[in-house]
């Protein structure tokens, strides 16, 4: 994937409809996550997800996107799963699992875009380990979302916090610049060196996506040509949360 797209510096008042985006967003994150249990498949939380979309009168960026278009209104991509995962009647949640559910809405012409990943039922102390150390880089590069940093410290924050627990960080996806797209600039590697890249300004809004895997960064995908798995079939975790610099705090578009 590679793009050299236009960043778009947010008003307040787009940046209050991306918040709006955004906590609609989390709730249906909240919803999924409240669903998930031995038995219910995929295509049941993308189920649950299109009700909620409906009921606030949006839609998903991610159904019919792409090449093949894309069929669902989620990503849910389990265990060994990275990102991208098509959801199915036929893929059924098991005791062990956990599953990664990307989720997107499309509010008033903007897009929010946030991921969580779920043990079901009782998961692996392993599978545990690899959920706060996903998370725990995602809060990490948040915090270098300030003015006076630039796109390579959010990157190193990522990159660090992940090799420092002994995991391994994609290279092949990025975060990227959100907002009237899903995908804007900048592009923002998992990985990359502390002070390069571009400068961070007020109004930049950014979905930050570690996306972790345990045995090694090497990936591919499927013949669906959508899911993308790690290679060695090591378990994988994917976070994120659409981000806004601001003069202040991070602003956490997505936040409940
Ligand atoms: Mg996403
Ligand atoms: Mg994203």
């Amino acid at each position: 994937m590679s793009w050299e797209r236009q960043i778009h510096i947010k008003s307040p008042d787009e940046l209050k409809i991306m918040r709006e985006a955004g906590r609609i967003n989390a709730q249906i994150l909240a919803t999924i996550k409240s669903i998930i249990q031995p038995g219910v498949t995929t295509a049941d939380l993308n189920a649950a997800a299109e009700d909620i979309l409906k009921s606030h009168g949006c839609y998903s960026p991610f159904k019919g996107y792409g090449t093949p278009p894309f069929s669902g209104s989620l990503c849910t991509s389990v265990n060994e799963e990275l990102v991208h995962g098509i959801p199915s009647k036929r893929r059924k949640l098991k005791e062990g699992d956990i599953v990664s559910v990307d989720s997107g809405t499309v509010y008033e012409g903007f897009v929010a875009d946030s991921a969580i990943t779920v043990g079901v039922g009782e998961i692996s102390d392993e599978a545990k380990r690899l959920l706060e150390v996903t998370e725990g880089a995602l809060y990490a590069a948040i915090e270098k979302m300030r003015m006076g940093n630039r796109t390579g410290d959010v990157s190193a924050a990522i990159q660090q916090f992940v090799e420092g627990c002994g995991m391994h960080v994609t290279r092949e996806y990025t975060s990227h610049g959100v907002g009237r797209q899903m995908h804007e600039g900048p592009q923002v590697p998992n990985y990359g060196r502390a002070g390069s890249g571009l400068p961070l300004r007020s109004g930049m809004t950014i979905a930050i996506e570690p996306m972790v895997l345990i045995g090694t960064h090497a990936t591919r995908v499927l013949k669906d040509q959508w899911t993308v798995i790690s290679t060695d079939k090591s378990l994988t975790a994917h976070f994120e949360h659409s981000v806004a610099v601001t003069d202040g705090e991070p602003l956490i578009l997505t936040a409940p």
